[in-house]
């Protein structure tokens, strides 16, 4: 089956292995039990740091219809480039648009 993710992105799952193609029609092979994508932000980055790239939190919100809790992260560690390595800025972006983080002294901080 096919899924289509919300940023237009597709993929297919066969058992724990996902085909991702993006929009721009790159192939990604995701394994969902390791948590490991293919691709060189995975490869050179988030596996350094034990994080996910955006293909795996696609497929995670997804198939477990739920996001990663970036806000309990935030608590624990409020470093931005920390949170930007272990997910991604337009993910940071993202949360700062819908109000629910915001940036003080270079800090973040999570809106209750
Ligand atoms: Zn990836």
């Amino acid at each position: 089956m096919k899924h289509k993710t919300k940023n237009g992105n597709t993929f297919i799952q066969n058992g724990s292995i996902i085909d991702f193609v993006s929009k721009s029609k790159n192939v990604y092979s995701i394994n969902m039990k390791s948590l490991t994508c293919s691709c060189p932000d995975y490869r050179f980055r988030k596996a350094k740091v034990g994080g996910i790239c955006k293909h795996i939190q696609e497929v995670l919100e997804i198939i477990t219809g739920e996001e990663p809790d970036f806000k309990s992260f935030i608590q624990k560690d409020n470093d931005p480039i920390k949170f930007i390595d272990k997910f991604s800025d337009e993910k940071l972006e993202e949360l700062k648009m819908k109000g629910e983080i915001i940036e003080r002294k270079g800090k973040l901080e999570v809106v209750e």
